[in-house]
């Protein structure tokens, strides 16, 4: 069974989705960067202060900050299998990965594939709430997606950890493949 692995995928692709089902299913950890800042915001920390305003400007939160945040929440699920949602996010988070951190090295990484239109539907469709769910914000997380994450894409293909699922299709699908990958 693989141990650590990534979800790669733009704003709305489903990554949240396939986490919980990895979880609920198989039994990973979920480690997911947005749930974390949003819990850190709710609790008032430091963290969640500092994470706000990049977040709710559709930004990415400093390239130090999250590393140190994953960092301390990998150290806290121990050897049990982990999905991580939302990191990497940038070539200098992937890097930080690559260089062993917390003592996990990454087995694969899933790209769900949707293209922009389909997205930002589904983000204005989602209605959770949250307060950088307007259009004008998810533009911006896709526009910040495609500059700052899909380099990923490439750089993981190099390694031989890409896998590449289309992400356009039903949950259950999505899910199907998701499985295949981890073989
Ligand atoms: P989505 O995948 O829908 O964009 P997330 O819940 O993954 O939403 O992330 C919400 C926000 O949290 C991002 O727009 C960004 O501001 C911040 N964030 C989450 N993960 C990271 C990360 N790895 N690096 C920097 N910022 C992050």
């Amino acid at each position: 069974m693989t141990a650590t692995v990534t979800l790669l995928g733009p704003p709305g692709s489903g990554k949240g989705t396939q986490a919980t089902r990895l979880r609920d299913r198989l039994g990973f950890e979920v480690l997911s960067t947005g749930d974390l800042l949003r819990a850190a915001r709710d609790a008032g920390s430091d963290l969640g202060r500092s994470a706000a305003e990049f977040m709710d400007r559709g930004e990415l939160v400093p390239d130090d900050l999250i590393v140190a945040t994953v960092e301390d929440a990998i150290r806290r699920r121990g050897d049990r299998p982990i999905v991580l949602d939302g990191f990497p996010r940038t070539v200098s988070q992937a890097r930080a990965l690559d260089r062993d951190l917390a003592s996990r090295r990454l087995d694969s990484a899933i790209l769900i594939d949707v293209p922009d239109d389909a997205v930002v539907q589904r983000i204005l469709n989602r209605h959770q709430g949250r307060s950088d769910d307007t259009e004008e914000t998810a533009r911006e997380r896709l526009r910040v997606y495609h500059r700052d994450t899909e380099p990923l894409v490439a750089y993981y293909d190099e390694r031989g950890l890409l896998r590449r699922i289309d992400g356009t299709r039903d949950a259950d699908a999505v899910e199907d493949d998701v499985r295949a990958t981890l073989g």
